[in-house]
């Protein structure tokens, strides 16, 4: 069903932004907190999630994930010298960031309703880390489950719900009065991605666009406080990108990857959103902590 409002800020102000941005979904942008999001504003249900063959679906499902290495988590001062923290990780997927955290010291409980990535999180045999086909509305049931939380980690996932703003207010209350809210969304940039098959990154899959100024402004409305935020382009989403540009094009398969490593080089036959998409980041890493 259409909104006639913002799933954000509830602003009656909205206007259209790309029509049939996917089969049956507009893109709305809100005149009043400059959110972009999907109208209808539906999120896809577990079932969608598991039999997904989208370009990310294999890396999603499979518990390599060797490209986890250059995540910006990785780099982030907060989330070193864990010293035993209790962390939240909200849609974990197959445990690629949990093992990172665990080795950092954190705890980690790590939900998701994705019964495929859940079963290679679980194969990873982490000593740190428990898996949970949860989300947050049923937690509680589940007794060895903290009441709350040192840190809530959410990569990737915030754009996926159709409930943001019960959703900011549920990880506020699961937060210690200290405790830290972290984790990366996709930039508005992602949005010129809509001319290419770019099949994970539009609705029924993503729901909302941000950037940087917006999501700051949207925690800020939440009392959470925006502490650092960087645009970065992770590899593992170029990856895709380029795979994308290079499946359009070839008919070989044999020759995809190298094609692709030699595009990632030679700038000038790299489409342009893509270079749009490099230069403003294809998502941003933030922190932020309840305020007090
Ligand atoms: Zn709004």
């Amino acid at each position: 069903m259409k909104r006639n409002d913002c799933p954000c800020c509830r602003s009656n102000n909205i206007k259209p932004f790309i029509n049939e941005f996917e089969k049956g979904y507009d893109l709305y942008t809100c005149k009043s907190c400059s959110v972009i999001f999907s109208n209808p504003f539906e999120s896809a249900k577990a079932d969608f999630y598991t039999n997904a063959k989208d370009v990310a679906s294999k890396s999603r499902h499979e518990s390599l994930a060797p490209l986890h290495k250059q995540h910006p988590s990785r780099k982030c001062e907060q989330l070193k010298n864990g010293d035993g923290k209790v962390l939240l990780d909200i849609g974990c997927g197959n445990g690629a960031f949990a093992s990172f955290a665990n080795e950092n010291g954190l705890k980690v409980y790590g939900i998701d309703i994705d019964k495929s990535s859940l079963s290679a999180a679980k194969s990873r045999n982490l000593t740190s880390s428990t898996f949970y086909e949860a989300t947050l509305d049923n937690l509680k049931e589940y007794s060895d489950i903290p009441e709350k939380f040192d840190i809530i980690t959410m990569f990737e996932v915030f754009e996926h719900i159709e409930n943001p703003n019960e959703t900011i207010e549920k990880i506020k209350s699961l937060l210690k009065p200290d405790g830290l809210f972290i984790g990366s969304l996709p930039n508005v940039a992602r949005t010129r991605m809509w001319t290419m098959n770019m099949d994970y990154e539009r609705p029924p899959y993503h729901l909302t666009y941000w950037t940087i100024q917006t999501w700051r402004h949207y925690l800020k409305e939440h009392e959470i406080e925006l502490v650092f935020a960087e645009n970065n382009n992770y590899y593992g989403y170029m990856s895709d990108v380029l795979r994308i540009v290079t499946l359009k094009s070839l008919k070989m398969p044999v020759l995809k990857d190298i094609i692709a490593i030699i595009l990632l080089g030679v700038k000038k036959y790299i489409e342009s959103p893509i270079e749009i998409i490099a230069k403003q980041g294809a998502s941003f890493f933030f922190v932020s902590k309840k305020q007090l």
